[in-house]
C-alpha cells in the first residue's frame, strides 16, 4: 500500500503512512508462519487519536517534510510507531469477503 490511498477502515480518509509490522502465528501442524501486517494512519480515522492525532495534524500541515523538519517530526512518528499494533483479524469479515468473492462480487 502506498500513502495517498483511501484508507482500508473508513475508505475514505486519506492514509497519511503505513507501518509494516512483523506478524506471526502457529499453524495448526505447529509450524510457524511468519509474514508483515501494516498499520495505516488515516488523516480521517486516526485525527482524534490521543498518539495519532498530532502526527495527522502535522502530516496535514506539512504536505513534504525538509530535513531541517525532521526534530519536530521524529518524536511524533517515534510515539505512533511504538503504540500502533495491526488490528485483529476479523474473521466474520474475511468470512463475508471469501463468500462475496465466490459470488463474483468482488
Ligand atoms: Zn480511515
Amino acid at each position: 500500500m502506498t500513502p495517498s490511498a483511501a484508507c482500508p477502515r473508513c475508505r475514505a480518509g486519506e492514509v497519511l503512512a503505513v507501518l509494516r509490522v512483523p506478524h506471526g502465528w502457529t499453524n495448526a501442524s505447529g509450524r510457524p508462519v511468519r509474514g508483515v501486517r501494516e498499520v495505516v494512519l488515516c488523516a480521517r480515522c486516526d485525527a482524534g487519536h490521543p498518539v495519532a492525532g498530532p502526527l495527522v495534524a502535522y502530516l496535514i500541515v506539512h504536505e513534504e517534510v525538509e530535513p531541517a523538519q525532521l526534530a519536530g517530526l521524529a518524536p511524533l512518528l517515534r510515539r505512533w510507531m511504538d503504540g500502533a499494533r495491526p488490528s485483529a483479524l476479523d474473521e466474520h469479515a474475511l468470512r463475508a469477503e471469501i463468500e462475496a468473492w465466490r459470488r463474483g462480487d468482488l
